[in-house]
This record gives C-alpha cells, structure tokens and sequence, in this order.
C-alpha cells in the first residue's frame, strides 16, 4: 500500500481496485468493503497487517466545466482541477493549488489552506448513496458529514466566479511559492499531522517545545515545518505512530495542549 501514500508507508493488500466510473464502484461496492482511497495523501496505513482489498479511485478523474460550474469526478487530483479552472478563467479554487489530494479526499476533510476551504465554493457532492447539497455537507473545519459515514463520493461541483486569468494565475503561484519556501515537499509526508487547536497551530506548539529534528527511527519531525511529521525513507507504521504519540505527550506535558490527529489512521 505504500506506493499508493505520500507517506510511503503500509503493508500488504491482496486486492487493489482501480474504478473508471460509479458503475464500476458500485459492483466493488457490492461485493467487498475495501479501504477506500484517492491520492493517499492524508494517510498512515499500517504495514503490520494484511488488508483485504483497497479501491483507489484516481482513474475516475474526468472534469467538465458548463458555464462557471466545474463538476470533478472524486479521483480528479484538486490541482488538475486548480490549473482547469485558472485555463478558464474561473476564479475560486487558488487556494487549493498546492494540496496534492483527490476531489474526494478535499471533500471528506473540508480541505483548506491560505484562508479557503473546498467548502467555499461546493455546490453540491453526489455519493453511491445519494447527492448532498452544500448544507446537507455539513462541513466544519476539516470536517464534513462524509468524515463519519462510509459512502463513497462519486463527485462534486464547484461553482466558481469569472475572474480575470492573469490574477488567477500570479495568485496560484504566490500560494506554491509559499508552500516550497515553508514545506518539506521533497520528503514523504502527509501534510500537516495535526489539526489547529481552538487557540493554537500545532506547528507552533511543536516549535515551541524544541521538537523540530525530533525522530523515531526514520519517523521525523521535520527540521523546515514543524507542523509535518516526515519518513525519512523507511520508517514503519509503528515508527510514524509512536512519533505522533510522543509528539503529542510533550506538547501536552509541556502546554497543556492536546494535539489532535489530521491524518487519517488505517489499521
Ligand atoms: C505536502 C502536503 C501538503 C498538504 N497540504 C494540505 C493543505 O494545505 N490543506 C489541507 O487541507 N490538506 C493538505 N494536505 C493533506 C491532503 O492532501 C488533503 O487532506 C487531501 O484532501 C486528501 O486527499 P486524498 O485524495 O489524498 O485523500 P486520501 O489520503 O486518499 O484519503 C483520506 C481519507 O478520505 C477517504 N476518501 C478518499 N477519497 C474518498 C472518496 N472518494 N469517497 C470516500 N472516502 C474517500 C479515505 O478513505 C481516507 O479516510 C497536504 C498533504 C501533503 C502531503
């Protein structure tokens, strides 16, 4: 599983599915209960295991536009979907360019970063079940009414403002910028392992307690962004959740915080 995360962390799957379209998903659907997953980019999943089977969905990535309304399928990686609106001058998704997930995993986690949210601008999220409305999303930070069910998105619609292309362009590439200067993107990660607390950055608080460099085996804090736990190349599932695990116990023992966990744990 480890070639399908960021992290470059998991074990073992005797059966991987890769779904062109909801037909295909939903026969998946009715036969197995894989572990479902788009890009793998805000995941630790154990390698102390054998999973039965996972489904990933980055074949279903079609995007279409009808006016200012892109409709992505959930495997569509949000930055095709970035650099698709910005080739129409649509305006809305900036903020997004630089998340290395899928639709469908922005979607569930209410992804965000520089001051928007994917909810800023969905219209509506069609599942195996049914289609959900904005409100009936139910997003909250990094949170949606899909962070606590099981269905699996088919796709979702954004609708976007015109916008003036060259703004939309040199905007996108002020937020990349940012994210080379401040992120460790030439390591495994999954992005920030932590949420933002009500009163607090996690990156902050683990700054704070000098943890930077910090490490389990090849399971690191990184030394560029304190907010990103990192595999240094071979670091177990046990390493990475024994880092998380210590992180968390010294930043509270140190500040009375609690650390709470971004990523999503398989195991
Ligand atoms: C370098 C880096 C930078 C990042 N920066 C940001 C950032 O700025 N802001 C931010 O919010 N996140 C960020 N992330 C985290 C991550 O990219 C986002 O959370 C992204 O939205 C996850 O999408 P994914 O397709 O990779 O999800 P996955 O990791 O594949 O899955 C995440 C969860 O969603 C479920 N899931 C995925 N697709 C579906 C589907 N179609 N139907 C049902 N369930 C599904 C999975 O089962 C899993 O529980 C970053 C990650 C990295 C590595």
């Amino acid at each position: 599983m480890k070639e399908y995360t960021t992290l470059h962390i998991g074990g073992k799957c005797k059966k991987l599915y890769f779904p062109k379209n909801e037909e295909e998903v939903k026969k998946i659907l009715a036969n197995d209960q894989p572990i479902i997953l788009g890009n793998g980019s805000n995941v630790l999943i154990s390698d102390e295991r054998e999973f039965e089977s996972a489904m990933i969905l980055t074949q279903m990535n079609h995007i279409e536009c009808k006016s200012e309304v892109i409709i992505a399928e959930a495997g569509a990686r949000l930055m095709d979907v970035c650099l698709y609106a910005y080739q129409r001058g649509l305006s809305g998704l900036e903020f997004a360019y630089g998340i290395p997930g899928s639709v469908g995993g922005a979607v569930i986690m209410n992804a965000g970063a520089y001051g928007g949210e994917i909810s800023d601008v969905v219209e509506c999220v069609t599942t195996t079940e049914k289609q959900y409305s904005k409100e009936a999303c139910a997003f909250s930070y990094r949170h949606s009414v899909f962070s606590d069910r099981s269905e699996c998105i088919i796709n979702a619609v954004f609708r976007l403002k015109k916008g003036d292309k060259e703004m939309i362009r040199m905007k996108m590439k002020e937020l990349i910028e940012k994210r080379i200067e401040k992120q460790p993107l030439d390591q495994y990660s999954a992005g920030s392992t932590f949420k933002r607390g009500p009163d607090f950055y996690a990156s902050q608080l683990i700054n704070d307690c000098s943890l930077k460099g910090y490490h389990v085996n090849e399971a690191a804090v990184s030394t560029k962004h304190a907010g990103f736990l990192i595999n240094q190349g071979e670091a177990s599932f046990r390493d990475f959740l024994t880092l998380i695990h210590q992180v968390q116990a010294i930043v509270y023992e140190q500040t009375s915080k609690h650390l709470e966990c971004e990523i999503k744990i398989i195991e």
